[in-house]
C-alpha cells in the first residue's frame, strides 16, 4: 500500500472504507479476477466500516457561403458566409482571433520543426477522447442491471474502466473493475449490487493516473454519510481546492479530481446534506456532470456554464408501482431501458430524488453564460442521442450540408471515414447532389491492442481497421468526409489508402474548423505542439496528408449546423464551448498543470 493511501483512511471528516468487499469469493470473469489481484495488492489494504466497496476489475475569417465552385477552400475561407437557405438568422459573429487562455503558458509559437510526427501505427486512429459516461437509478428493484445496460449504450464515452454503485437503503456497495462494461459485469456481479438505486460509470482518464484506483464511482464515508458519485468533465481550479482542503486535513485516496467534490462535501459546514452538496459545488470550476448517491437518495448536477450532457428520464411505474427516474450522460441510454427523455439537467441546477420525489434547487445563478461542448456535436455523441436539447443526427447532417455550401468541388462520389464521418458524409451528399456510398470499411472486432507484424509495414494500424473498397474507388474523384484532423497523421494514411484503391483524385473535408487548442474540460487532447493546425496552414496540412484538397467546416457554420430548424432549450450560437477551434476558454482560469501534467513538458 502507498503512502499516501496507508493515510487515506485516517483523513479528518472520512471515515474508513473498506475495499475489499466479498467479492473475492466470486467465480470472477478472467478481467475480474486480474484486476481483484492488482487492487489486492495495491489497492485494498483498508479498514472494514459497513460500506461495501469493491474494485474488482481558424477559420479565423468570416467565410462565404455558396456554391463557389471556382474558388479554392483557402479563397473561400476569406469571405463573409451566409448559413443555408435561411440568411435572416446568421449567427453571432463568433470570437474571431485566436487568444490564448491566461494560464496556457506552454503553447509554444508556431513552429514547424517542433512537430513530432508519430509515424509507426502504434495509435492507429487520431481521434480526440471522451472521458466519461454516467448513469443513474431510481426506484428499480434491479437498478444496477438497468445501470449496467445504459452504461453499455454510453460504452463509446470510454472505455479503460467502469463501475456501479448501488444502494438499498441500509448499504452501499461498489464494484469497479478495468476494461469494457461487459468485461467487468456479469450476472454474478451484478447479484451483488442489490438495492432500488445505483449511479455507475464508464472511463477514459484525462485526468489522475489511468488506474484502477481512479475508477469510478468513487465512494466515501464521511460525516454527512456514505456518498457515491460519478463524474464526467475535468475542474480547472484543482490546485486551489485541493491546497485549501489538504490545509483543513483533508487526504486524498485517488489522484482524480472527481474526489475534491467529495472531500468538500465531507468538509463543508452546513448541517443538511443537500446544502453541503449545493455549497460544494458552487466552489469549484471547470466541466463536471455528476451523479451522487447515498443510502436513500440520488442526486445529478451539471456545472454553471454546462460543457457535459445530462439528461433525466422516467419509466412509468406498472400496476401502481412508482416511476422510476434515470439519469444519463446520452439520452441513447435510455433507450434500451424503454425510459422516456423528460429534460436535460439545467447548467448549476441540482436535482434530487428521493422518497418524497424528485426536487429541484440552483447551486449557481442562472447569469453564468453557457458553454456547452460543441465537439459532444461534432463527434462525442451518438447521433441517436439527443443532447443539449437537440439530436446529434441532425446537427452533424446540417454539418455535412453547410460543409458542401462552404466547400464544394467536382467529384463522383462522397465516402465517409467511418463510422463518425457516416452522418456529416449523408449531408454533403444530400447538399450536393453527389452520390454517396461506403468506400471504405471499417473492421468493428479490432481490439484496442492487435499484435504487429513481425516486420512493420506502412500504415498497418489504420489499414487493421480500415479497408478500402476498389470497386466504387477505382478511377473515381472521390471526397472524404471526416470529423476532424488532429495530428494529421491518420488523415494521410486514409488518403494514401483511397489513392492507392484507385481513385483518381482525393479531395477531403472536415465537418468542424481545425483544431487549434487543447481541450482542459474533459476531452483528451494532445499538447498543442501536437495539434497539426495549431502548427500549419491549412495549405501546409492538405500538402501533408497528400490530398488534391482541404477544406474545414467554418466555426459559424458549426454553429450555425448545431442551432439551425430546432433550437430548444434557447439553444444559440452563444450556447456553445467552442474553445478547441478558437484557444477562447469560458472559464477564468485553467491550471493546466494539474489537469494536463503531460502537456508541462510538451
Ligand atoms: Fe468541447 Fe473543445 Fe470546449 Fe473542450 S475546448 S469543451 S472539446 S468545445
Amino acid at each position: 500500500m502507498s503512502e499516501r493511501m496507508a493515510a487515506t483512511v485516517e483523513g479528518p471528516g472520512l471515515k474508513p472504507v473498506d475495499t475489499m468487499g466479498d467479492i473475492r469469493g466470486a467465480e470472477a470473469p478472467r478481467s475480474l479476477r486480474e484486476a481483484t489481484a492488482r487492487t489486492t495488492t495495491e489497492i485494498l489494504d483498508q479498514k472494514r466500516s459497513r460500506m461495501t466497496n469493491v474494485m474488482v476489475g481558424q477559420e479565423q475569417q468570416q467565410i462565404p457561403f455558396g456554391n463557389d465552385k471556382q474558388k479554392t477552400p483557402q479563397q473561400q475561407q476569406q469571405q463573409q458566409i451566409p448559413f443555408g437557405n435561411d440568411k435572416q438568422k446568421a449567427p453571432r459573429q463568433q470570437q474571431q482571433q485566436q487568444i490564448p487562455c491566461g494560464n496556457d503558458k506552454q503553447i509554444a509559437p508556431r513552429n514547424d520543426k517542433q512537430i513530432d510526427i508519430e509515424e509507426e501505427d502504434v495509435t492507429p486512429f487520431d481521434k480526440l477522447r471522451e472521458e466519461c459516461g454516467i448513469m443513474a437509478v431510481y426506484g428499480h428493484p434491479d437498478a444496477a442491471r438497468m445501470t449496467y445496460w445504459g452504461l453499455y449504450a454510453l460504452q463509446h464515452r470510454g472505455q479503460e474502466s467502469a463501475g456501479i454503485a448501488s444502494a438499498d437503503g441500509h448499504e452501499l456497495n461498489d464494484i469497479k473493475g478495468m476494461g469494457l462494461v461487459s468485461e467487468i459485469f456479469t450476472d454474478e456481479v451484478l447479484a451483488r449490487l442489490p438495492g432500488s438505486m445505483a449511479i455507475g460509470h464508464t472511463r477514459y482518464s484525462t485526468t489522475g493516473d489511468s488506474a484502477l484506483l481512479n475508477a469510478q464511482p468513487i465512494s466515501v464515508e464521511s460525516t454527512k454519510g456514505l456518498i457515491a458519485i460519478a463524474h464526467n468533465g475535468n475542474l480547472v481550479n484543482l490546485g486551489n481546492s485541493k491546497e485549501r482542503l489538504e490545509r483543513d486535513g483533508a487526504v486524498f485516496q485517488t489522484t482524480s479530481d472527481s474526489e475534491i467534490i467529495v472531500q468538500l462535501i465531507a468538509h463543508s459546514r452546513c448541517n443538511m446534506l443537500v446544502d453541503c452538496i449545493a455549497n460544494s459545488l458552487a466552489q469549484v470550476e471547470g466541466a463536471f456532470s455528476i451523479v451522487m448517491m447515498t443510502r436513500n437518495r440520488i442526486f445529478a448536477a451539471r456545472d454553471p456554464h454546462g460543457f457535459r450532457p445530462l439528461s433525466m428520464g422516467r419509466i412509468a411505474g406498472v400496476d401502481g408501482a412508482p416511476d422510476t427516474f434515470v439519469f444519463a450522460s446520452e439520452t441513447c441510454a435510455f433507450d434500451l431501458l424503454h425510459a422516456k427523455y423528460e429534460r436535460d439537467v439545467k447548467p448549476g441546477e441540482l436535482v434530487m430524488v428521493s422518497e418524497d420525489g424528485v426536487t429541484s434547487r440552483r447551486f449557481a445563478p442562472e447569469t453564468t453564460p453557457p458553454a456547452s461542448c460543441i465537439f459532444e456535436h461534432v463527434y462525442f455523441a451518438r447521433p441517436d442521442s439527443r443532447i443539449f436539447g437537440r439530436w446529434v443526427q441532425q446537427s452533424r447532417e446540417e454539418m455535412g450540408r453547410q460543409l458542401a455550401r462552404e466547400s464544394s468541388v467536382d467529384a463522383d462520389l462522397v465516402v465517409p471515414v467511418p463510422d463518425s464521418g457516416v452522418t456529416a458524409a449523408l449531408g454533403y451528399a444530400a447538399e450536393s447532389g453527389i452520390p454517396f456510398n461506403f468506400g471504405l470499411i471499417r473492421n468493428h472486432y479490432v481490439g484496442r491492442t492487435f499484435i504487429q507484424p513481425e516486420q512493420r509495414t506502412r500504415d498497418f494500424g489504420v489499414r487493421m481497421k480500415l479497408n478500402p473498397v476498389r470497386s466504387l474507388l477505382e478511377g473515381k474523384r472521390i471526397i472524404l468526409i471526416d470529423d476532424s484532423i488532429i495530428r494529421g497523421t491518420t488523415s494521410r494514411k486514409i488518403v494514401r489508402m483511397v489513392r492507392a484503391a484507385g481513385a483518381k483524385e482525393v479531395h477531403m473535408r472536415i465537418s468542424c474548423p481545425p483544431t487549434v487548442s487543447p481541450c482542459f474540460y474533459g476531452v483528451d487532447t494532445p499538447s498543442k505542439r501536437e495539434l497539426i493546425a495549431a502548427n500549419k496552414s491549412i495549405e501546409e496540412i492538405r500538402q501533408f496528408i497528400e490530398a488534391d484538397s482541404l477544406a474545414y467546416l467554418s466555426l459559424v457554420g458549426l454553429t450555425y449546423s448545431c442551432t439551425t430548424k430546432e433550437a430548444a432549450n434557447g439553444l444559440s450560437p452563444a450556447s456553445f464551448c467552442t474553445a478547441c477551434y478558437t484557444g477562447v476558454y469560458p472559464t477564468q482560469w485553467v491550471d493546466v498543470e494539474d489537469i494536463l501534467p503531460a502537456m508541462v513538458g510538451a
